[in-house]
């Protein structure tokens, strides 16, 4: 999954946005489950897109996947766990080496530190293995809340929270799920409206809904399965061609 592309998403840009959000009430929760629905049965393939066979996996991919495709990374992992298949491998590689293997994936000397200082971090603080808890996933280096939401939720099954990248924080905005400057304050806002039980899989489907209906640029509007639950009030102009972003 793209990491927020990490870029304080559209934060800086005002992006597009419904002009109301959803209150976490009653009616705010049932809009929102709805939405969810809706998305779920139009999308029921979305999931995480990072290839990964292990929870150390994930979260290597993870942080790989910043400002960077998932396909891009999915090209790039196969060489990088063949060679260093585990913590402790990683833990003991040379800079210079993952950098080479890691670099078409873009800021590869800083994703390099980040992958052999995590691993490092596995195997001083952890036995080499990835924990499956927030507060231990967060002290490692390169792992922020999103990339420890995108493990926890699909490697151990934990539900700690929703991931938000760039294009969750794009679709969320639009369709009145949250409204706000920084990825952390979307995440509380959609925690509020979402029951637990859904958090990972809401991140999983908004961002298969951005990558396939809902583009940043050009979002097909007038195929959307949400269109009458949709917030954003261009969506009418766009789905009958009248309206640029
Ligand atoms: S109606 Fe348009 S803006 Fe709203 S969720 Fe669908 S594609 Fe996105």
């Amino acid at each position: 999954m793209p990491a927020p592309r990490v870029r304080r998403p559209a934060a800086a840009k005002k992006p597009a946005r419904a002009a109301v959000v959803l209150a976490p009430d009653a009616r705010g929760k049932r809009r929102a489950t709805a939405i969810l629905d809706r998305l779920e049965a139009a999308h029921p393939e979305a999931t995480c897109a990072l290839s990964h066979r292990n929870p150390y996996e994930l979260v290597m991919a993870t942080i790989l996947s910043a400002q960077c495709t998932d396909e891009r990374v999915n090209q790039v992992t196969p060489v990088l766990f063949a060679r260093y298949p585990d913590a402790n491998a990683l833990a003991a590689a040379v800079p210079e080496d993952v950098e080479e293997i890691i670099r078409s994936t873009g800021f590869f000397r800083a994703k390099a530190r980040s992958l052999i200082g995590c691993a490092a971090g596995l195997v001083e603080r952890h036995g080499g293995q990835v924990p499956g808890r927030m507060e231990d996933l967060v002290k490692l280096p390169g792992v922020g809340r999103k990339t420890a939401n995108v493990v926890l939720g699909h490697a151990f099954g934990v539900e700690s929270g929703i991931a938000v990248d760039t294009h969750v924080f794009r679709v969320s905005q639009r369709l009145g799920l949250a409204r706000a400057e920084t990825p952390e304050d979307v995440e509380e806002q959609l925690m509020k409206l979402i029951p637990q039980r859904r958090w990972s899989r809401t991140s999983d489907l908004l961002i298969f809904h951005g990558r396939k209906v809902c583009a940043a640029r050009s979002p097909r509007c007038g195929g959307c399965p949400a269109f009458d639950l949709c917030a954003w009030d261009d969506r009418v102009a766009i789905a009958t061609g009248g309206a640029k972003r």
